[in-house]
């Protein structure tokens, strides 16, 4: 029968809600669109001046066209938008070799400015590798011994071992039958197929003596009700092989599931030796609490009986009367390298924070374990209090809470948007289908590349291949050495820009001769972009890079510090070219010799601020001058490509330069070293006083 078509489905539902949300650009985006508006406007203005100016100064028209093309072309930084692109790609292979795959470029630089990571637990954070360790049943405890998944290991009360019967023997069936997982021997090793949660219920029951394929060839299972994140619990309809001693005995329902969605639905309990008694919900429920306060993940078992026949199950089948057959408490240990990880992005000034579908006591537990806040400090907020609460109450609740537990699929989008309206930068991560639309919303989307569903890494900027935090935090690390990069070569490229652009104005002001043409201009841009500037895009990350606060999302790329230093550079570039340019005329030099003096001028200073530029606070030297062996290479091919662009016949003829003498590179020299000189004090002054 069909009840609804295209967007009233779930999944037009859900498409709809991805639709809604809408996706941000990304800080850098928003970045470079401002900066290349604001450099836009002050290269127009520019040019109008020089072509004002210089007309008025009765030169002809052609020339000031000529020198406002030269000042265009000049000032315009042409290797940036590549610069950019080759920076974010190198990242994301360096990040792909540390198992996160990034889906979307921009994301790779998103991810350094990220202040806030939401993140599951069970796999993420945890090994998910369960371990039955405590049963509750007939009000009795039991303790279950042996790790993993070798069904090895005794059960046991007060430190004796026990025969399971009773409500005990019923709750361990129930978890074996209730369960779509398979235990495995392979080559001598025990391995689960299917959800871990189910693969220790299967160890815990077999640990007791029961028998798998017994168990269920005995009683056959007709339908069932899959586990869903939403509703918490699982449901399987089983009836008796019919025989001549019972021909049509009823079948049975068990269920298993979050404790509070089970226990609402019993109205009776199993005695230890097996008899129906009234519940005692208060001892359930302090037991309930006893086990998930020791971190142990509780899930809750009972049985109901179906009408002779019944062929199917459905959710109203188990809405009451329901006998609770007991509790098993597993336990999820932490991974040793998300605890490492969690405490790296707290160095680094980043919240973590956990959400799950775990009860609010078992999530505060494993959230202490692996350190996300002191013990007495863990503040959980559970999805039901989500659910009451309005947007500006959420904003403010979201920031301070560590974890959120009982938390529904849908209600991530709504803590995304919380954590966005307190001006975080949010990386949320997910697998389920209806985890997809908190994914677009976030500022970097994190699926799980092995439990994740197709939907989820659709909606995702990123996945995960090994499904652990700890790839996150090293895409953060990896994200911001790109930032730092990317910063590093845009402090680099503007100097070069602005000194052509103010040689040229210079020159006009000054009614002098163009001392570099709009051709050695180019030249000069795209050699130096592609041999110089990109290679520091291969520059390793920097030491102490998680040891910084997050990047302020609404802080420019240039800060003050950093524009002086472009205007110092560009103003040295200036000097020296101009500078050396009427030298060399006065000195009698013809007109292309200077031009190719104040040309090399550009790419020489540009290669000795370069070194300069590999870090943005320490030397050359402490980071190894040959640590970046890219970096090497560029510049010997740049100094044999300057060298042909000099000497060269061909060249000369094309881009109107001469051969200079060695004391002319003597001179070119001294400006490279005077700036490598003076950026190299101004970083050491300004270490010494910050
Ligand atoms: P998590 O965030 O830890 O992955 P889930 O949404 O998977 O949380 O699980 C929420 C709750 O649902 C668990 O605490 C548990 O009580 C119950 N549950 C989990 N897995 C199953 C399952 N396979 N069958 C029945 N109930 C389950
Ligand atoms: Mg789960």
């Amino acid at each position: 029968v069909v009840v609804a078509i295209g967007d009233a489905t779930e999944t037009g539902r859900i498409s709809r809600l991805m639709q809604a949300a809408v996706p941000l650009s990304t800080p850098l985006t928003r970045k470079i669109e401002w900066f290349s508006k604001v450099l836009l406007y002050v290269i127009l203005a520019l040019a109008a001046l020089t072509f004002a100016v210089g007309t008025w100064r009765g030169e002809t028209a052609f020339d000031m066209f000529m020198a406002a093309v030269a000042l265009a072309v000049g000032a315009i930084p042409e290797g940036l938008p590549a610069a950019v692109t080759v920076t974010l790609a190198i990242g994301v292979s360096r990040m792909a070799k540390r198992r996160a795959i990034v889906r979307k470029l921009p994301a790779v630089e998103t991810l350094g400015g990220t202040t806030v990571i939401c993140t599951d637990k069970t796999g993420t954070l945890t090994q998910n590798q369960m371990t039955v360790q405590a049963v509750a049943a007939g009000g009795e405890s039991f303790a279950v011994g042996g790790v993993g998944y070798a069904p090895h290991g005794r059960i046991g009360r007060g430190g004796e071992p026990v025969e399971a019967s009773g409500a005990l023997r019923e709750c361990l069936l129930a978890g074996l039958l209730c369960n779509d997982a398979a235990l495995e021997r392979k080559n001598g090793v025990w391995a689960i197929s299917g959800d871990p949660t189910e693969g220790a219920l299967i160890v815990a029951a077999m640990k007791a003596g029961l028998d798998p394929e017994q168990a269920a060839a005995g009683l056959p299972r007709i339908d069932e009700l899959p586990f869903e994140s939403r509703c918490q619990y699982m449901a399987t309809l089983h009836a008796p092989v019919p025989s001549a001693s019972s021909p049509g005995d009823g079948g049975v329902i068990y269920l298993k599931g979050a404790v509070e969605k089970v226990l609402e639905r019993c109205s009776a309990m199993l005695s230890a030796d097996g008899a129906e008694v009234a519940l005692d919900r208060d001892a359930v429920e302090r037991s309930a609490a006893d086990m998930a306060g020791q971190g142990l993940r509780v899930l809750a078992l009972a049985r109901g009986t179906a009408a002779a026949g019944q062929k199917s199950l459905e959710h109203g089948d188990l809405r009451s009367g329901l006998v609770f057959l007991g509790l098993q408490g597993m336990m999820d240990p932490p991974r040793p390298e998300a605890i490492q990880a969690v405490e790296a992005c707290r160095r680094a000034g980043i919240a973590v924070k956990m959400i799950t579908g775990d009860h609010a006591v078992t999530a505060a537990a494993i959230a202490a374990k692996i350190g996300l806040a002191g013990k007495a400090e863990i503040r959980v907020l559970s999805g039901r209090e989500l659910a009451g609460m309005d947007a500006s109450a959420l904003a403010e609740a979201a920031q301070t809470a560590h974890v959120f537990a009982r938390v529904e699929p849908e209600q991530k989008l709504r803590l995304v948007q919380a954590l966005q309206a307190g001006g975080q930068v949010v990386a949320m991560t997910g697998d389920g289908v209806n985890d997809a639309p908190a994914l677009k919303q976030a500022d970097i989307g994190v699926a799980m590349g092995m439990s994740g569903t197709e939907v989820a890494k659709e909606a995702a900027d990123m996945v995960l291949l090994d499904d652990n935090f700890a790839s996150i935090e090293a895409a953060v690390e990896e994200g911001r050495g790109v930032f730092d990069n990317l910063t590093k070569f845009i402090v680099w490229t503007l100097p070069t820009n602005f000194g052509e652009g103010l040689v040229i104005t210079a020159a006009v002001l000054t009614g002098a001769a163009l001392p570099i043409l709009p051709v050695q201009i180019l030249w000069i841009n795209m050699t130096t972009a592609v041999l110089l500037g990109l290679m520091l895009a291969f520059e390793p990350i920097e030491k102490g890079i998680m040891g910084r606060p997050p990047r302020d999302p609404g802080m420019p790329i240039l800060t003050p510090a950093l524009l002086w230093r472009v205007a110092t550079v560009s103003a040295l570039l200036l000097a020296g070219s101009f500078g050396l340019f009427e030298w060399e005329l006065r000195h009698g030099a013809a007109v292309d010799y200077a031009r190719t003096v104040a040309a090399n001028v550009f790419v020489v200073g540009e290669l000795f601020y370069l070194f300069n530029c590999r870090s943005m606070s320490a030397s050359m030297f402490s980071l190894g001058v040959f640590s970046n062996p890219w970096m090497v290479g560029g510049v010997a091919l740049m100094a044999l490509l300057q060298w042909l662009f000099t000497y060269l016949p061909a060249m000369n003829a094309w881009f109107r330069t001469a051969p200079i003498d060695a004391w002319a590179w003597l001179r070119i020299l001294l400006v490279g070293v005077a700036i490598y000189g003076v950026i190299g004090l101004e970083k050491r002054l300004r270490k010494r006083r910050g």
